[in-house]
């Protein structure tokens, strides 16, 4: 049994949160590869480290002094090493290198990727594991994006060599050879390319919330958990706005089918959610999840006949291409076709998107909305059981929210329902406790 375990920020905070992970690594020995994000917030109100490294670069970009994030930054780390009694061990070498650089030929992603670092050597220190530096394990190709395959390749190779490590997140090496980090949360999909590599049991994600919850807790007061979640579901979910995991960190571990266990530093008791490939564990409720998002715009365009024509979809769909805009969903009528973008991308190159679909289509009108909320209804079940949809519009019609627009995935693992943007937490609420509260 091979386990691979990334820990959150906030699971790394302060010297008490490293103690708590130490022991839940040290409980089981399976759990060999170790993947440290930076500190996070130690309060409510307090700095990620990552946000002082951003800062810090700032300043040091404009040529400002920027000893006053240094020291903090420093500060935070030390209370770290006494607190956990490291003797003997120090980062102030790292820190003299960080500041030299930072003076000299100051770069963002460099700055960022200091966080991980750090902590990756202090828990290499703290659990006596091999220390893996990710810049020289995972790799970006020329795009910018993850090289994932001579990633693999060469990250295979070392971890076949190292049968205890700590690798960290958020980072690893561009294709001009510097320092380049992931999108913001990026060590999610870090540990997901190591679990990868290893071909791990299990991908274990720890983070300070007991997995994942089938609606937002920001909307519905203490939702119920997700014990088991499919791959696909959890993509719905994800790219609809339900933040846990990095939306990307699916994709290597999904290569190998490769299950990823969510668990609380805080609770290490609770199961948490298991994020699977297939799964014949039934919810509990028809639907696994709902998540959603404000601010859509919908584009509609009508032309007599249109069904008819030949093209006519791909000549609407290339006034938003040619304007770089890519689109979320597309319901269509027999005259009709609604294209749902998001309303900040398409806002500024509006007019120039409808010239272009009047020169390419030749349509008849094209009617912009805006305010639109998107809320996916998402379950593996709903597919075997009739009357879902049903039960949702009806819900729906009892809290007064009109339905502006329904798309349901051809593969029937989700409903998608545009409301109103100030319809919005009513009609997560409504559909929360039609499946849910009266567990129907
Ligand atoms: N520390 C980075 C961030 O705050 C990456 C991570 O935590 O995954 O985004």
């Amino acid at each position: 049994m091979k386990k691979v375990v990334k820990f959150g920020g906030s699971s790394l905070a302060d010297s008490e949160q490293f103690k708590k992970v130490g022991a839940i690594i040290t409980s089981d020995p399976s759990r060999v590869y170790v993947i440290p994000s930076a500190p996070g917030k130690r309060f409510s109100g307090d700095d990620k480290v990552t946000d002082l490294l951003y800062r810090m670069y700032n300043k040091a970009y404009k040529d400002e002094d920027f000893g006053e994030e240094m020291d903090e930054i420093r500060s935070r780390y030390q209370e770290i090493i006494e607190g956990l009694g490291l003797t003997g061990f120090s980062l102030e070498g790292e820190f003299a290198q960080i500041e030299r650089i930072m003076t000299q030929n100051p770069n963002s992603n460099y700055a960022a990727s200091r966080g991980e670092y750090l902590n990756g050597r202090i828990m290499a220190r703290y659990l006596g594991y091999e220390f893996i530096d990710a810049k020289d394990v995972i790799f970006f190709d020329e795009q910018g994006n993850l090289d994932a395959e001579k990633t693999n390749q060469v990250l295979t190779k070392v971890l076949s060599e190292t049968p205890r490590a700590v690798i960290p997140g958020f980072y690893g090496r561009g294709f001009d050879g510097h320092v380049k980090t992931f999108s913001r949360g990026g060590s999610d999909i870090t540990g997901s390319i190591v679990a990868r590599a290893c071909k791990a049991d299990v991908y274990e994600n720890w983070t300070d919330v007991s997995g994942f919850m089938v609606a937002d807790p920001r909307i519905i007061n203490n939702p119920v958990g997700i014990e088991t979640i499919t791959y696909r579901e959890l993509r719905e979910l994800s790219y609809m706005g339900a933040s846990v995991l990095h939306e990307d960190a699916i994709f290597p571990v999904r290569h190998e089918g490769i299950p990823i266990n969510i668990r609380n530093t805080n609770c290490p008791e609770a199961d948490g959610t298991w994020i699977v490939e297939s799964t014949c564990q039934k919810s509990g409720y028809v639907i696994t999840g709902i998540a959603g998002k404000k601010g859509f715009c919908a584009v509609t365009v009508s032309k007599a006949l249109m069904n008819s024509e030949v093209g006519f979809g791909r000549k609407v769909l290339q006034a938003f291409e040619d304007n770089g805009i890519s689109f979320e969903h597309m319901p269509s009528g027999i005259d009709t076709m609604t294209i749902v973008v998001h309303e900040d991308e398409f806002m500024h190159k509006e007019q120039r998107v409808v010239s272009a679909i009047h020169r390419y289509a030749q349509p008849d009108s094209v009617e912009i909305e805006s305010d639109l909320a998107l809320i996916a209804v998402v379950g593996r079940g709903m597919k075997s059981m009739r009357g879902t949809a049903g039960r949702i519009f009806s819900a729906l019609a009892h809290a007064q929210v009109n339905v502006r627009m329904i798309d349901q995935g051809s593969s029937e693992l989700n409903i998608i329902i545009g409301v109103d943007n100030t319809d919005f937490e009513i009609a997560v609420r409504a559909i929360y406790d039609i499946f849910v509260k009266t567990r129907i």
